[in-house]
């Protein structure tokens, strides 16, 4: 753009092609700056002030098209090279995310599953659950209870398995993963949350810092529900944890081997109304079958 007399721009080329100027197509043989061959130019001539000034191409079409290729060549590189330090960055993510969770649970997957006994029932619902779990928002997703009898039919190794399937799911931005499961033993957290009343007169602000520690988590799970022995502070704690999942509307998976009517004997009818509604009118997975220990050892 050029300053004209009366103020203002215009662009150069009206300025060279006013009346009287004139700018002229034509061709001209001229070296290749690239290959030095000579090549025929398609080219503009302008008839300056200062003399004609040509405009037209420096390279041979033959080179022109050879550049074009190769810096189409290197933004695919680029872009190739780019997706590969992602897939590899997203990887180690998940890869912390799982070393998050109990170091025995590490390979706890369907996968691994599968060798065991086959993905059926309850486990193809735990699958499907994970699944359709959404990780962009898991408000309002309802949350899983899986009950089992007995111990050792592996209802922690589904859980885990589900939080692994989650995991794998995962395909976000690694600069601002937060991880979207979060494991945790109803026994350890009460007994996390008791070692918090030693510690004094912050003793509340830690049990506090506790909860808050588990709050927004896209999924919570609870495992061993119902190891401990039913108290006034067992009930407390669980009252939190759910009603804390409750009024976010985030889901919980809970696994334990009580029934649900001594499960609402534990966890106070308070705790049981919220975990009903949030299991869909308290929808129970049951998982049957011998235990693993059992077919291991008998
Ligand atoms: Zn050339």
């Amino acid at each position: 753009m050029v300053e004209s007399r009366g103020g203002g721009w215009q662009p150069i080329r009206k300025l060279l092609d006013y009346p009287g100027r004139e700018s002229q197509e034509t061709t001209e043989n001229r070296p290749c700056k690239e290959c030095g061959r000579e090549f025929e130019a398609a080219v503009t001539v302008y008839a300056l002030r200062s003399g004609p000034r040509v405009i037209g191409p420096k390279q041979c079409p033959e080179c022109i098209e050879r550049l074009r290729a190769e810096e189409a060549q290197r933004v695919a590189e680029e872009a190739e090279e780019a997706g590969r330090a992602l897939l590899v960055a997203q990887a180690r993510v998940r890869e912390q995310w799982v070393e998050s969770m109990p170091r025995k649970f590490w390979e706890s997957t369907f996968e691994s599953w599968q060798g065991r006994s086959g993905l059926t029932g309850v486990v193809r619902e735990c699958q499907k659950y994970a699944d359709d779990f959404s990780l962009e928002d898991a408000h309002g997703y309802p949350s899983l209870w899986l009950f089992s009898e007995t111990n050792g039919l592996g209802k922690s190794h589904l859980a885990n398995a589900v939080a692994h399937r989650i995991f794998q799911r995962w395909d976000g931005d690694p600069g601002r993963a937060s991880c979207p499961v979060r494991y945790e033993t109803g026994p350890g957290l009460l007994v996390r949350i008791r070692a918090t009343y030693d510690r004094g007169v912050s003793g509340l602000d830690t049990e506090e810092r506790v909860y808050r520690s588990l709050r927004g988590v896209p999924l919570l799970i609870l495992d061993d529900v119902g190891k401990e022995t039913p108290s006034e502070h067992t009930r407390r704690v669980y009252f939190h944890l759910i009603d804390q999942r409750y009024q976010e509307d985030l889901p919980v998976m809970l696994c334990t081997n009580v029934p649900g009517e001594r499960l609402e004997d534990l966890l106070g009818p308070a705790t049981a109304d919220r975990l009903y509604e949030m299991t869909q009118g308290g929808q129970c997975h049951t998982l049957k079958g011998k235990s693993f220990r059992e077919t291991r050892f008998t």
